[in-house]
């Protein structure tokens, strides 16, 4: 059978994938900032995938779960059996998508030095990779997204029609997590151990638009962003 010949392909047709802006990049590459505005602009929803790694980071330590390098496979499942059991659901606020752990939203919690030290040995673990992802495509329900990681051009939407991986030289992303008050905050250790797992490892995808912001302002990075995005959506 033929398909239907009348199908629209307009640029807001059902039948065409979502509209995920997909951005990577390591720790204090300008990610957040970044995307939230670009949500903000496009009026899509934003969504922070590494707040999601974080919450069931802080979960788990909360439960007393050991969350440090090297993990033992009974550790990783522990980690994997309270995942399992978890409440959790992924509402917005304010246009944003947030994990919320029975009905609560963990926003200071997830923020914590001991949180930020769990968090990349929590999402070395494949199942937790695997379920984040699904949790991750899920958010479509939401309608268009900006969604950052490590992994979004890669793993989760590897059809995003629009995918930027950011950078920036590791003194200037050093610099920026101190600026932040964030003196505690090994970003390099994180990145390293990124960079380094077999799952969803931070690199950028082939067909990823890199961007360096080293000697960039915010403004300017965002005025290349929003050209990027308005050459790539909008139709011929
Ligand atoms: O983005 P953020 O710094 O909050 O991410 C915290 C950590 O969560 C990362 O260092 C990484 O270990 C993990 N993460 C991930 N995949 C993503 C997003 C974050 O593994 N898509």
């Amino acid at each position: 059978m033929k398909n239907h010949p009348s199908a629209p392909r307009t640029a807001t047709s059902p039948l065409q994938l979502p509209h995920v802006i997909a951005v990577d990049g390591p720790s204090a590459s300008g990610k957040g900032t970044l995307s939230r505005r670009l949500a903000r602009e496009l009026h899509y929803t934003y969504v922070d995938t590494g707040a999601m790694y974080r919450s069931l980071a802080w979960w788990a330590l909360e439960n007393g779960l050991r969350c440090e390098k090297p993990m033992a496979l009974a550790d990783e499942e522990a980690v994997v059996k309270l995942m399992r059991k978890w409440k959790a659901d992924m509402r917005l606020i304010d246009g944003m998508a947030w994990m919320h752990v029975n009905g609560y939203f963990p926003g200071t919690e997830i923020r914590t030095d001991r949180v930020e030290k769990a968090v990349p040995v929590v999402a070395q673990i494949e199942k937790v990779r695997d379920y984040m992802v699904n949790a991750q495509r899920d958010c479509v329900r939401f309608g268009p997204l900006v969604m950052e990681g490590r992994d979004i051009g890669t793993e989760v939407f590897p059809l995003a029609p629009v995918k930027f991986f950011l950078e920036a030289d590791e003194k200037e992303r050093a610099k920026r997590l101190s600026d932040r008050g964030n003196v505690t905050a090994d970003g390099a250790t994180r990145d390293a151990m990124d960079v380094n797992r077999r799952k969803g490892a931070l690199v950028p995808a082939l067909d990823a638009i890199r961007i360096d912001n080293t000697h960039q302002t915010p403004d300017e990075t965002f005025a290349v962003l929003l050209q990027h995005v308005k050459n790539r959506l909008t139709p011929a």
